[in-house]
């Protein structure tokens, strides 16, 4: 995962406290300072880690904890809740107007990432089910047009470039009509080594033509907390709606770059993890603290599952797991969707709790060839028993076998998943990712036991 490091000691720390006797003056200070160390060493500003460790300390002191909650606990949630909002507080999202197309704008420094993730964004809306293209403007690097063509073609989006042209203006005059065939454009500018004035002007005059509905600072994590400068610099020029901060993967300095963009008031829609075109998430100080701190992420989990599946299906599990229903068939379903999801790692690190609960990782381990034998066995398998699986029997499972040719021991095997999984699922109806977090811990062996 990204911030690896980070993640490792603000981990161990909430162990330590979980391990402790008592909460006290002794415990709070060793908290703090662990917090401290994790941070700097994550390159986040040494004023900003002291003013956000001095708000815990406060916070610790001075609230009573709530009665739901041991004093441990409450502990745990202010770090939680304090990290989060030093990380931007609630999920920013794009600001799309009803008027297509929607216009997208990339900005930054050269080498921050903007080209690739133009392709990221692009297939972040096609998942969505947009028409997109991509529009060219970098006139300064001579084989920029060329890079932007290959990330088209790579995801099969339109792209949109004249090369030899050297003024943006006349490339975007001269597809806006082709543009207007889109629900979603997104344009690729020009960098700069450095902030200039040259720059500024280039970028106000496409803004002014183009009027996009965002335009997002793209930069790169690896400059930690010097983010700050020049996402401050971007933002006051005017020039900027918000921030992507690439290459979340490849540095521990992504804290610094984090903390520094939040602290500008110019709100990270997204991170890219990755130099793949689906190495990149939408920003959620909420799941991204949580998944630090070790506690999983529902919600990121529900949005994967709704990428990888239609919109309505996702309703549909949500809806039931809301109400606690879950049958065999959102069991396939919902295996089926998570094998799409990619890699399992992944999906794994943002089921809550999973690792900690008493539950087998094997549970969710999606082979291609165990859903085939799933769907057979389905097949032979009345509605009543996909509805209700609790009522199959040795009998009944005898039959099934004879009917699909599955193995008596492969359909066990998956009445024991749809079990297991059903246990998950009374475990999660309708929680709030805090209370979630808070059952969770409750719940947690021993190593997380508060
Ligand atoms: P531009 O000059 O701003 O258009 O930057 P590019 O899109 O050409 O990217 C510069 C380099 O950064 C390329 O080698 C990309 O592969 C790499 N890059 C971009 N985003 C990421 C990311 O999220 N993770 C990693 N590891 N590399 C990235
Ligand atoms: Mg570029």
């Amino acid at each position: 995962m990204v911030l690896e490091k980070l993640s490792e000691g603000l981990k161990s720390t909430l162990q330590k406290i979980a391990k402790a006797m008592f909460v006290d003056e002794k415990l709070i200070n060793e908290l703090v300072k662990d917090i401290q160390r994790s941070l700097l060493q994550a390159d986040v500003n040494v004023k900003l880690v002291f003013e956000l460790t001095q708000r815990i300390k406060d916070r610790i002191i001075k609230e009573e904890t709530p009665g739901a909650l041991t004093k441990k606990e409450h502990l745990i949630n202010i770090v939680y809740e304090e990290l989060t909002k030093f990380l931007g507080g609630d999920k920013s999202e794009l600001k799309l107007g009803d008027k297509t197309p929607n216009k997208i704008m990339l900005v930054g420094l050269f080498g921050s990432g903007k080209t690739t993730t133009s392709g990221k964004l692009a297939k972040f809306f096609m998942k969505r089910g947009k028409r997109v293209a991509l529009l060219g403007l970098d006139v300064h690097r001579p084989a920029a047009m060329d890079q932007l063509a290959q990330v088209g073609k790579q995801i099969n989006v339109p792209v949109f470039i004249l090369k030899g042209e050297k003024d943006p203006i006349k490339i975007y005059k001269s597809f806006e009509p082709e543009l207007k065939k889109f629900d979603v454009v997104i344009i690729d500018t020009a960098g700069r080594d450095a902030l200039s004035q040259d720059l500024i002007e280039e970028l106000k005059n496409v803004h002014q033509l183009a009027q996009p509905d965002e335009s997002l600072l793209v930069i790169s994590a690896d400059i930690g907390q010097a983010a700050q400068t020049q996402a401050k610099a971007f933002h006051e020029a005017g020039a900027i709606t918000g921030v992507i901060v690439t290459k979340m993967d490849g540095t521990a300095k992504g804290g610094g770059a984090l903390s520094a963009c939040a602290v500008t008031s110019a709100p990270i829609k997204f991170i890219g993890v990755g130099e793949k075109v689906d190495d990149f998430e939408q920003f959620n100080p909420k799941g991204f603290v949580g998944r630090l701190l070790g506690m999983g992420d529902l919600e990121a989990l529900l949005e994967k599952a709704k990428e990888a599946i239609t919109e309505e299906e996702a309703k549909d599990i949500e809806k039931k797991l809301l109400k606690g229903e879950f049958n065999l068939i959102d069991l396939y379903n919902q295996m089926e969707a998570m094998s799409k999801m990619g890699p399992l790692g992944k999906v794994l690190e943002m089921i809550p709790g999973l690792g900690q609960l008493s539950m087998p990782k094997e549970m969710l381990q999606v082979q291609e060839g165990k859903l085939k034998k799933w769907k057979h066995a389905m097949n032979s398998m009345t509605k009543a028993e996909l509805e209700d699986p609790e009522i199959i029997d040795a009998q009944r499972i005898e039959r099934i076998g004879k009917g699909s040719g599955v193995s008596t021991s492969d359909i066990r095997d998956m009445i024991k998943q749809y079990k297991q999984s059903k246990k998950m699922v009374k475990m999660l109806k309708g929680e709030s990712p805090e209370k979630l977090m808070k059952k969770i811990s409750r719940q947690a062996g021993p190593k997380l036991k508060f």
